[in-house]
């Protein structure tokens, strides 16, 4: 990316701050394997205490830990019940089926987020016909819906849910901490109904490299077994983990700046003829907006952005997403709004 860009893609598109750079060059580093990186220790015990959980295990990506959260809680023809729009299901490779051997039960949703109503009606009471139901999964933020927070009640509705059906409990918190400022919720809270959890340090925390995964001590036992044989151990990576810490310490407040700087991005948007922002409020990082005007489509109104040094990503025909973050400020929303309010004015 060029500097002068506005890059909108996704909160994965933070670089490291020249703070965040110092820590990792000053970090104190060994052997992460074998448990010797000290970095990587204070980082998982910090995470383990924002996510309300006894232990935590340090990863290379949220991916993964959602895989090795399947890996840990199911087994081969279990199912896991989620809601439709989900990243495991979605933009995960296919590696529920191909890693974990568990299928999906999607619930119909229209934002994401489900209740007990759902889980009690995807669980499969135990007969030799069928899969074995296994596991609730949920994403907080919901990603693909405008970055939706699952109200906490909901959550405890359906924690309550799974375990009167004996099922286990997973969060995809990839954007918890977007969750948590926004709804002045504790993120530990909101991860209590569930067995495990992770969140991601490389959206809009701004790390280069990195998740944490977290559970019960036996959980993490466990999913240290499938870090090992799927590859996911380090050696020095308290490189990378000195930018989680530096990230928890510095960049979980300010979050709050890039929920304030997508309202005003949606805001700006609902005044350009010819595109539609998709939500009446915006939850958290994510502006959906659609073209209404049918001499172009999303992907043209994507590449004429490029043009004008902006980037957001295509999500469907018509569909667009701007996703809000620590390198956009409030200058180059405005800059980015201008830009779609030119070309839809000279199409
Ligand atoms: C980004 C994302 C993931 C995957 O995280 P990576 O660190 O990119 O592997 C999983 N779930 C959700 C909801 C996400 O947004």
């Amino acid at each position: 990316m060029t500097k002068n860009r506005i890059n909108l893609y996704s909160d994965t598109q933070t670089r490291p701050t020249p703070a965040m750079r110092e820590a990792m060059a000053h970090a104190e580093v060994g052997d992460e394997q074998r448990m010797e990186d000290p970095t990587v220790n204070r980082l998982c015990e910090r995470a383990a205490d924002f996510l309300g959980k006894e232990a935590a295990v340090f990863l290379p990506s949220g991916t993964m830990c959602n895989e090795i959260a399947l890996l840990v809680h199911c087994r081969p023809g279990d199912e896991v019940i989620a809601a439709k729009q989900c990243h495991i299901l979605n933009f995960e490779g296919g590696a529920p089926a191909a890693l974990a051997g568990v299928q999906i039960a999607p619930v119909e949703t229209a934002d994401g987020t489900f209740g007990a109503a759902a889980v009690r009606a995807h669980y499969r009471p135990p007969n030799r016909y069928s899969p074995r139901s296994r596991l609730v999964s949920v994403e907080q933020t919901v990603n693909m819906t405008g970055g939706v927070v699952w109200p906490l009640p909901l959550l405890e509705d359906v924690g309550a849910a799974a375990r009167e059906c004996g099922l286990a409990m997973h969060m995809d918190g990839a954007r918890l901490a977007n969750a948590a400022v926004a709804a002045g919720i504790a993120a530990r809270d909101f991860a209590a109904p569930c067995d495990s959890v992770w969140l991601d340090l490389t959206k809009g925390l701004g790390c280069p490299v990195g998740a944490v995964l977290a559970g019960s001590r036996a959980f993490i036992e466990e999913a240290w077994y499938w870090k090992q044989r799927i590859g996911g151990a380090m050696r020095q990576a308290g490189i990378i983990a000195a930018a989680g810490l530096y990230a928890l310490d510095n960049h979980v407040d300010r979050l709050e700046e890039d929920h304030d700087n997508a309202q005003l991005l949606a805001d700006l948007l609902r005044e350009v003829p010819g595109l539609t922002v998709e939500d009446e409020t915006i939850a958290t990082n994510m502006v959906f907006f659609r073209v209404a005007d049918g001499r172009l489509d999303a992907g043209d109104l994507a590449a004429r952005l490029v043009d004008e040094g902006v980037v957001v990503s295509v999500s469907g025909p018509r569909r667009l997403r701007a996703v809000t973050h620590l390198d956009v400020d409030k200058d180059g929303v405005r800059a980015a709004a201008d830009a779609l309010r030119r070309i839809m004015a000279n199409l």
